[in-house]
């Protein structure tokens, strides 16, 4: 039975990633060898890694003065990297969620951290609005998409003072004014590729003097002077990654990417707000992520959940159990995930609920 995958990380790749990437774990660029067994200082590997980074450059509009790195240690590690870099006295951290709290955690061990609002009082259901960004601290922190309670912050913020955000399950979703960040991550395993890689674009005059002595691996700068190639990168997921970035571009850029998404999250929405049984989590419409929508079942049908759980997967449904912070279910709407996807979930939400 055809499979429809909304799981919310690692998720969903498209076709021709999957199918290039397997290509070439047979035979990698006509060398003989496999992706898995070359040097990743062949000519060929170089070439990937150039094209991967040129092309996240193109597709985003990275000015000039910008880098684009693959490191390993997924976003988590970035938590820890971007205050051990930029931290020199305080920071400012907007709390939306598990992943924004977790940065907070870490950027606690090098200095002040100034929560400057948090949506924790409601379980995380919406965007805190009219915070202030002191101007003395050394950077403000944003996660754009919370992945585990379906909210997004969709407009770059400006701000008084260098900018970071943690973009891992929104990237490559909408056009992004990078000019306005000195530094964006994102793990790989949500719109990009197999997990392994974290891109990082960050502006390289913001980190050439960090503010302590850095090991050599935990230091932007090293990975900016060697091009990414300091140490063994992560291979295999930039070769994918390299196809996922292709594809994005065959298929138009960016403003297309984002068409298709908004379409595919207004179709869901739309379906969860005009049912009888559903409904979403995140109330105000503006605050509601177009790649996770999170949503429940009505009090009084909260008992059918297993039964829907199991519904949806006669149907090939999969992936769809909320997080545990939430409940309920959650549906990821990835880039490479088709529209005729969600419209089999749509359907399949409608023939239960005239069922019952
Ligand atoms: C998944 C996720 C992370 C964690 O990524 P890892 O690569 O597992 O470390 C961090 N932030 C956000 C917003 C995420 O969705």
């Amino acid at each position: 039975m055809k499979k429809h995958n909304f799981y919310a990380g690692p998720s969903i790749m498209s076709q021709y990633t999957i199918r290039n990437t397997a290509d070439a774990v047979i035979d990698f660029a006509n060398t003989g060898l496999s992706i898995l067994e070359v040097s990743h200082r062949s000519k060929e590997f170089q070439a990937v890694m150039d094209e991967a980074q040129a092309l996240v450059k193109e597709l985003l509009e990275v000015p000039q003065g910008y880098s684009v790195l693959f490191l390993g240690g997924g976003a988590s590690l970035q938590f820890a990297m971007v205050p051990y870099n930029l931290l020199k006295n305080k920071a400012a951290y907007l709390d939306t969620g598990v992943w924004a709290h977790k940065a907070i955690k870490e950027a606690k061990l090098f200095g002040e951290v100034d929560v400057v609002a948090s949506s924790e009082d409601k379980n995380y259901n919406y965007i805190p609005r009219d915070f202030v960004i002191p101007a003395d601290a050394d950077y403000f922190h944003y996660t754009t998409n919370n992945t585990i309670y379906g909210t997004e912050i969709r407009k770059d913020p400006e701000t008084p003072v260098r900018l970071v955000a943690d973009m891992s399950s929104d990237i490559f979703s909408r056009p992004v004014d990078v000019a306005r960040y000195d530094l964006i991550y994102a793990g790989a395993q949500k719109n990009l590729a197999p997990a392994g890689a974290t891109i990082v674009i960050v502006r390289d005059d913001a980190v050439q003097a960090p503010c302590r002595p850095i090991p050599t691996m935990l230091n932007y700068k090293t990975h900016i002077d060697k091009g990414s190639m300091f140490n063994t990168p992560p291979v295999l997921p930039i070769f994918s990654a390299l196809q996922t970035l292709r594809y994005y571009k065959e298929l138009g850029g960016i403003k297309v990417l984002e068409k298709m998404d908004l379409e595919k999250a207004a179709m869901l929405y739309e379906a969860i707000d005009g049912s009888r049984i559903f409904q979403a989590t995140v109330p105000d419409h503006e605050d509601r992520s177009i790649m996770n929508v999170c949503f429940v079942l009505k009090p009084e049908y909260a008992e059918l959940e297993k039964q829907f759980m199991e519904f949806a997967t006669s149907k090939g449904i999969v992936g769809i159990k909320g997080h545990r912070s939430v409940g309920g279910f959650r549906a990821s709407l990835y880039n490479a995930l088709p529209l005729e996807s969600v419209k089999v979930l749509v359907d399949a939400m409608k023939e239960f609920q005239d069922k019952l």
